[in-house]
């Protein structure tokens, strides 16, 4: 059968990552999660004292972005890639609150975003692929034979967050830190320079605020035939 590319674009904490996982994993798919790899470099940007407050040193970050190696690894308790950071597998590290209130601001920088849509580009070349971002569809692989872009109501978004922090462990952070954080993102993201999140022309779009992860693999699947089974 062909193998297509698939790029899953859309606001953060929508479940993008879930749905992205899931299905690469019932097509056989490889995925990968670029929103992970900002987060990587975010957290080596914290590791490296470049933040002053909310102020990132980007001219120091410039000198040192080459000593940055990113990849994933197969977990084979999950079943899925782990980030990695110069070797260590920082994938829990990078799902932090503190990577999470900045990482829009390191994925605003062009030369970051280069670098990374440069190993994106990389990754997808033998396609069979599915990426989930705020660019895939639009810079990474504006190829793509199927582009989603998703969407769902702020708050709800915001509790499926708080429920996955829960779940890891994180008793202090409360839903109107989680919602402000991700409001917050979402308009760095919608109104930066460099690649703003933004549908896709050719991007089917899902809203998934009321309806369950069943569905909406259903609903994934369904999309994912018609494209393997037209031309
Ligand atoms: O997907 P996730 O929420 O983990 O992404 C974290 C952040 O990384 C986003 O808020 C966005 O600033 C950035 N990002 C991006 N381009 C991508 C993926 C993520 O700018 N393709």
């Amino acid at each position: 059968m062909k193998k297509i590319t698939i790029a899953i674009d859309g606001f953060s904490s929508c479940g993008k990552s879930t749905m992205a996982k899931s299905l690469a994993r019932a097509i056989e798919y490889i995925y990968i999660d670029s929103g992970a790899m900002y987060r990587a470099v975010t957290l080596f940007c914290l590791q490296n004292n470049l933040f002053d407050g909310e102020k990132l040193n980007i001219d120091s970050l410039e000198k040192i972005i080459g000593d940055i190696r990113i990849n994933f690894r197969l977990n084979h308790e999950s079943g899925l890639p782990d980030t990695y950071l110069n070797d260590t597998n920082v994938e829990k590290e990078i799902r932090s609150m503190e990577v999470s209130s900045k990482v829009s601001i390191v994925s605003a920088v062009n030369f970051v975003r280069k670098a990374m849509v440069s190993i994106q580009k990389e990754l997808g070349k033998a396609k069979g692929i599915v990426m989930d971002g705020r660019d895939i569809g639009t810079v990474v692989f504006p190829n793509a034979e199927l582009k989603i872009f998703v969407t769902a109501q702020p708050k709800i978004r915001a509790q499926r967050r708080l429920d996955e922090l829960r779940s890891k462990g994180d008793n202090v952070t409360s839903f109107e830190q989680v919602l402000k954080n991700l409001e917050e993102r979402d308009h760095l993201d919608q109104t930066r320079k460099e690649s703003p999140l933004k549908k896709a022309d050719d991007a089917i779009i899902l809203d998934n605020s009321f309806i369950t992860i069943d569905q909406q693999m259903q609903w994934l699947l369904d999309r994912f035939n018609e494209v393997i089974h037209s031309s």
